[in-house]
């Protein structure tokens, strides 16, 4: 089978190489978490696939990165015409396919991956820069296209991580080879074919469906490639960046987080509870979580009783229906790693003073939304990402305390402080070591703005030009003042 209908959409399953669908001799099946029932088989890349798709992100590349930017960001506009059109079917098959709710995809993350491609088409226009004359010598500094980009997904937002890493690498004139993650591939298949008839040219985009082991460690290695662009786990991270290394490929990765919510005694309570319950949206499977919450202690109790209170309204159920707020985690061995980390924590004598196991009412892989007390500082639940509806609680005394314990982490994605003094905010923001520091919000993002993390969360930013720098051979020519040398 080469194609399968998923809620009324006809998905190709096939890879996506040089304009061309591309089958594989084998196949691996994915599997809907929301009923553990199989949506199709896909097909599966090795070695074989990741060359024929190199090769052709690299016989596209010279023709591509010649097109003015006028008419690339024209193109790419276009594909976020596409991907408005069908913004219904898509987030109906993403919701299918990784369980998050389809209010979310309807409402948030598919708007957001057409503008991830209209933000980088209208910024591709604004990027000349020039510096400063030297000894009257003009020097004029450029953004050359750099190659072949490969990126590599996961699967808590598929196809809204994806643009975000496809659409810079295009915009800056590279073609890129995509490995979408194998337990949400589907979206992925249809971007192919809303670039396609926005009218990228052939090898532009390349598709490589696959599992990491078989698909995206040849890529990462592959000579072929001249930028490497990971948003995944750490442990990934530091297979893809030994791969990498030999051909000394630039690397722009974006990985996980265990962010702190400091809340203070001065903190706009009903805020502070809203920001706190938010942190279960998408079933804790974001990576800018603020799972590790450090509440005063003088407010702790009537902050956490309230926090309890809200968090246990959540309703759980089937992410297609309007009035659920939580929905399943993403596969079976997902859940079971979720459900480790809270055994783990519970035997190592932290308490769950709320939820901390499956909710079997609802489904094989839902989670109740858990909040455990009293792990012990250095603690694996305290220390390591769950990336799971799991928020853990603790207590300060004093501000310089809120400060060591938010720093207490070898992550550095984000953080978020809720306080009533602006000058607190100041102090706090400035001492805390994150990528994001959101003071009296969560989750405003601006596609401008720097994005990434500190330590363990990441190397490099994205957004804006860091995009553009990232995705480019910067260059500078420097122009002697006196004009051609007589060559007579
Ligand atoms: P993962 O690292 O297991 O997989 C990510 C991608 O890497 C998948 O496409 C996978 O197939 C591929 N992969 C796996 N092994 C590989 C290998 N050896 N070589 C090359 N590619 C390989 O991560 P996941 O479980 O899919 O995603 C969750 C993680 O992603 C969390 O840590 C989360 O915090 C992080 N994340 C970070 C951001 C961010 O912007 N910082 C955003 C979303 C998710």
């Amino acid at each position: 089978m080469v194609t399968a209908v998923v809620e009324g959409v006809e998905v190709d399953t096939r890879h996506w190489i040089a304009g061309r669908r591309v089958a594989s001799g084998s196949t691996f099946t994915d599997i809907s978490p929301i009923d553990e029932t199989p949506l199709a088989e896909v097909s599966s890349a090795g070695p074989a696939e990741v060359d024929a798709a190199v090769a052709a992100a690299r016989a596209a590349f010279p023709s591509w990165a010649s097109w003015s930017r006028e008419e690339r960001a024209a193109v790419l506009h276009r594909v976020a015409d596409g991907v408005e059109r069908r913004a219904e079917e898509l987030s109906a098959v993403e919701t299918r396919d990784n369980g998050a709710l389809l209010r979310s995809h309807r409402r948030g993350v598919m708007p957001r991956a057409a503008t991830n491609f209209r933000f980088f088409a209208d910024h591709l226009l604004t990027l000349d820069r020039s510096a400063p004359d030297i000894d009257g010598h003009r020097q004029r500094v450029t953004h050359d296209p750099a190659g072949v980009a490969a990126v590599i997904t996961p699967w808590n937002a598929p196809l809204m991580l994806a643009t975000w890493r496809i659409a810079p690498a295009l915009a800056a004139g590279n073609t890129v080879v995509a490995k979408p993650p194998e337990w949400a591939p589907l979206t992925a298949s249809l971007l192919a074919d809303i670039t396609a008839d926005a009218g990228l040219p052939a090898g532009v985009l390349n598709i490589v469906q696959g599992t990491g082991e078989e698909a995206g460690a040849p890529l990462s290695a592959h000579p072929g490639i001249n930028r490497m662009s990971f948003t995944g786990s750490v442990p990934t991270a530091g297979r893809v960046a030994a791969a990498a290394a030999p051909n000394i490929v630039p690397l722009s990765f974006e990985l996980g987080g265990k962010s702190p919510l400091v809340v203070f005694a001065d903190a706009d309570f009903d805020l502070a509870v809203a920001l706190a319950v938010e942190q279960f949206d998408n079933s804790g499977q974001v990576c800018l979580g603020a799972f590790r919450i450090l509440v005063e202690d003088r407010v702790a109790s009537g902050f956490v009783d309230a926090v309890v209170d809200r968090a246990s309204q959540l309703v759980q159920g089937d992410p297609r229906e309007e009035t659920t707020d939580m929905s399943c985690l993403v596969s079976r061995r997902h859940f079971e790693r979720v459900d480790g980390f809270v055994r783990r924590a519970r035997a190592a004598g932290a308490s769950a003073i709320l939820g901390g196991g499956p909710n079997h009412d609802v489904g094989h892989l839902f989670y109740r939304p858990t909040i455990l007390a009293g792990a012990e500082p250095g603690a694996e639940i305290l220390t390591e990402e769950v990336f799971g509806p799991v928020l853990t609680v603790q207590t300060f005394e004093s501000e310089d305390q809120a400060v060591a314990m938010a720093n207490d982490t070898r992550f550095g994605l984000a953080a978020t402080l809720v306080t009533g003094d602006p000058e607190r905010a100041e102090r706090v923001s400035a001492l805390i070591s994150a990528g994001t520091v959101w003071v009296n919000c969560f989750f405003v993002r601006d596609l401008g703005a720097p994005f990434g993390g500190n330590g363990h969360s990441g190397i490099g930013r994205e957004g804006g030009g860091w995009s553009f720098d990232f995705h480019c051979d910067v260059k500078n020519t420097v122009f002697a003042p006196t004009g051609w040398r007589d060559s007579g």
